[in-house]
């Protein structure tokens, strides 16, 4: 433990130490850069625990037949769960992967954004503008490289970061004491997640808990009516946005909203107008809104990322937006249910020149939640045949399916990246 008791000399206090045994519970991508961290801090009895993966330790019993020590939860895993509560009782400790991270943190400017839809998009125009002002910026957690990879490249010696762009969920939010923001942002408030919180009011108030973990200043999202309303609740000194015009490379007027939020928490820090340039040009994330091309005179859009109500008819009215007078929209929703409210997508049955597709586990339930005309396909590839079919000129296809994609993939990247790979074959056979 040579390098741990160095290290915790240097930055960690002793209430950082953490108590042996280590369980990593939950090995994604963050409980691996959890493990690897830990390992470089010197810790040795490190076991593993993951109920869908083949790990040290294979059952919930056999965690409990250690010694009590500390659990490193993944934001999988909820810690209201029965078993980490009996855990706890049983005087086990409890941290986190970002709790981790926290830890080698010195002067570093952090920056974090929650909420609903837009934290990626946010994240990433945040990013581009912050890479430009320093180039060793770190921009990750939820989103693309876990913070704890940030933590071992500092115990490696590597430049540190002036500034920490932090995309947070509302499950890290729950499980990070350790966490200080400088400047934070909740970018919208829509229904999601209702499988694992009891009431909508609980996971808006897990949301607004960024308030209180972030010294100066909590950027809002004017535009969203729910955050609004439960703007009383969050602590700490906040600027709601104003949204007027700037051109900007992002589809959809969500996304300018989006740019806003992004664009006051850089003005706060004071950014050259380079970085607000770099974040203007940023061109967007993959399966969010992404557009795979024009066929034949017909778009085809991945929004594969999309499960929430709010964000599928913010897809759909940036796509009828765009939608030639002449042309229809062809709308594909479906994928796995997490108690969604459907219903929201009732108001699409107003519109004359859209079509519904609904496909896979939960295309039942989508179709009659919502109420709104369509076909019912088993998978996603069945209804996207049938479009090749019928799809004319001036047409736009959206991915934006609403439910989750565990129903036939692995994640939402293999749903977009199926979904695009059928279009491109589709197109090149003919
Ligand atoms: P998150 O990372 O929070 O899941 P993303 O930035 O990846 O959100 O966006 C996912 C989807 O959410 C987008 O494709 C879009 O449909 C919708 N969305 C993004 N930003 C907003 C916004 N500001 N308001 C409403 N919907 C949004």
């Amino acid at each position: 433990m040579k390098s741990i008791i160095l290290y915790s000399m240097n930055s960690l206090n002793s209430s950082q130490i953490l108590k042996s045994p280590l369980v990593i519970v939950g090995l994604g991508k963050s409980g691996t850069s959890a493990k690897s961290f830990l390992i470089k801090l010197g810790y040795e009895k490190i076991f593993t625990f993951d109920e869908k993966a083949d790990c040290d330790l294979k059952t919930w019993n056999d965690v409990e037949n250690l010694a009590p020590g500390t659990l490193v939860v993944s934001p999988g895993v909820p810690l209201k769960s029965i078993h980490i509560l009996k855990l706890k009782k049983m005087g086990w400790g409890i941290t986190s992967e970002l709790n981790l991270a926290c830890s080698v943190l010195t002067d570093e400017i952090v920056i974090g954004i929650t909420g609903s839809v837009g934290k990626s998009t946010v994240t990433s125009i945040l990013g581009a503008g912050a890479k430009i002002q320093d180039k060793n910026a770190f921009v990750g957690g939820n989103l693309g490289v876990p913070f704890c990879d940030y933590a071992i490249s500092i115990l490696d010696k590597k430049p540190k970061a002036k500034y920490i762009i932090l995309e947070l969920s509302s499950y890290q939010l729950e499980n990070c004491d350790n966490l200080k923001l400088e400047y934070s942002a909740i970018t919208y408030l829509s229904a999601n997640h209702l499988e694992r919180y009891s009431t909508l009011d609980e996971y808006y108030l897990t949301k607004c808990q960024i308030g209180a973990k972030t010294k100066a200043v909590c950027i809002l999202n004017s535009a969203s009516k729910d955050l609004m309303a439960y703007k009383k609740n969050i602590a700490g000194t906040l600027l709601v946005t104003e949204i007027t015009t700037q051109k900007i490379n992002l589809f959809g007027k969500h996304n300018l909203e989006n740019y806003f939020v992004a664009e006051s928490i850089a003005k706060k820090c004071t950014w050259s107008d380079q970085s607000f340039l770099a974040m203007q040009n940023f061109s967007g994330l993959e399966h969010r809104l992404e557009t795979v091309g024009e066929f034949n005179c017909v778009t085809y859009i991945n929004d594969s990322k999309a499960t929430a109500m709010d964000s599928v008819l913010v897809a759909a009215s940036a796509a009828l937006d765009s939608l030639n007078h002449t042309g229809t929209l062809h709308l594909m929703l479906g994928g796995k249910d997490k108690n969604l409210p459907w219903e929201q997508l009732s108001e699409l049955s107003k519109i004359l020149n859209i079509q519904i597709y609904f496909f896979g586990a939960c295309a039942e339930v989508a179709k009659s939640k919502s109420n709104l005309a369509g076909t019912i396909y088993l998978k996603m590839s069945d209804a996207l045949n049938v479009i090749f079919d019928v799809v004319q000129d001036n047409d736009i296809v959206l991915l934006s399916p609403g439910g989750t994609s565990l129903d036939e993939f692995k994640n939402f990247e293999d749903r977009g990246d199926t979904f695009k790979s059928l279009v491109i074959k589709n197109y090149s056979t003919k």
